[in-house]
């Protein structure tokens, strides 16, 4: 039942980003673009998956702290304790925030997968204008999170969350393994 034996021709391309996304991510998105235009049938209308983010900078991480400490606590990341040291702050500009993302990168503390390349966004807010957008969003989601992919001798899932906030509406795809335990801040008492 490996989807990779079962060779499916997309019908449009991977945009974006795609260059720096991890060579097994690659193969996952390729095939997932061609099960999705063929769920579409003979004319589909969402051709092209655009990758608007892979691997962010310190310093744009920052940026989105920042904005996230204000509006909810920054509920959304997965590691909490990295989250927890970032609102210990005293000074909690954008650089400060930066200085502490980078002392935590230095002890193995990942706030985000996108500080690695195994965090990869697929931009869903161009094909809002689309018919059937939402089921559309929905059977991507669905088309993707149902692949496997396999890295060292382990098989993986890629684990998919429908976002809306932020950049825009997009696809936020984790591909483990991360090299590092993406709920842990090592070293925070
Ligand atoms: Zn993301």
């Amino acid at each position: 039942m490996s989807l990779f034996s079962n060779k499916v021709i997309a019908c449009g391309k991977l945009t974006g980003k795609f260059a720096e996304v991890p060579k097994e991510a690659q193969e996952v998105l390729t095939l997932a673009l061609g099960l999705f235009c063929k769920l579409q049938g003979k004319k589909p209308q969402w051709r092209n998956l655009r990758i608007t983010q892979v691997a962010r900078g310190i310093d744009s991480q920052a940026r989105m702290i920042a904005l996230c400490l204000q509006r909810d606590g920054c509920t959304v990341y997965e590691n909490q304790e990295a989250i927890t040291e970032i609102k210990s702050l005293k000074d909690k500009s954008q650089q400060s925030i930066a200085n502490k993302i980078r002392t935590q990168i230095e002890r193995g503390c990942y706030v985000s997968k996108h500080l690695t390349n195994r965090g990869v966004d697929v931009g869903t807010g161009w094909e809002s204008q689309f018919e059937n957008y939402k089921t559309l969003v929905d059977s991507l989601a669905t088309i993707i999170s149902e692949m496997s992919y396999t890295v060292g001798k382990k098989t993986y899932k890629p684990i998919v969350i429908n976002k809306r906030h932020g950049t825009g509406p997009h696809l936020h795809i984790n591909f483990p393994p991360y090299g590092f335990n993406p709920k842990k801040c090592p070293g925070s008492s």
